[in-house]
């Protein structure tokens, strides 16, 4: 699969025993939606993109399964979305929506 940021070569990389592709290019990372809700359980917390909050946008990145057309969901981090398939996280994205899940998860 191409990064849907920079087109180099997706890297199947195996973190606290979740898949996830990462890109050797630009650090991006992508996360079908099964490997999401396993991050999530692991880490005892919710994540959830749905297909109803996101919006599609003019220069909208391939989804690197199926390519089509990704939309935006996110507020502070804006991350790409294919409803169907998963998300695309550019370099740090991820590690800056989990930490506020992982503190609000630790602190209920
Ligand atoms: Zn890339
Ligand atoms: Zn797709």
């Amino acid at each position: 699969m191409e990064c849907p940021g920079c087109r180099a070569a997706l890297n199947w990389v195996v973190w606290l025993d979740v898949g996830r592709f990462v890109c050797k290019g630009c650090d991006g990372v992508w996360l079908p939606h099964d490997q999401l809700g396993e991050l999530g359980r692991k880490l005892g917390i919710r994540i959830s993109v749905t297909s109803s909050d996101h919006t599609p946008r003019d220069a909208a990145r391939p989804c690197p399964q199926c390519g089509d057309a990704m939309g935006e969901h996110g507020d502070a981090v804006r991350i790409d979305v294919c409803p169907p398939h998963g998300t695309f996280y550019d370099a740090g994205e991820l590690a800056a929506i989990l930490a506020p899940l992982i503190q609000r998860g630790q602190s209920e």
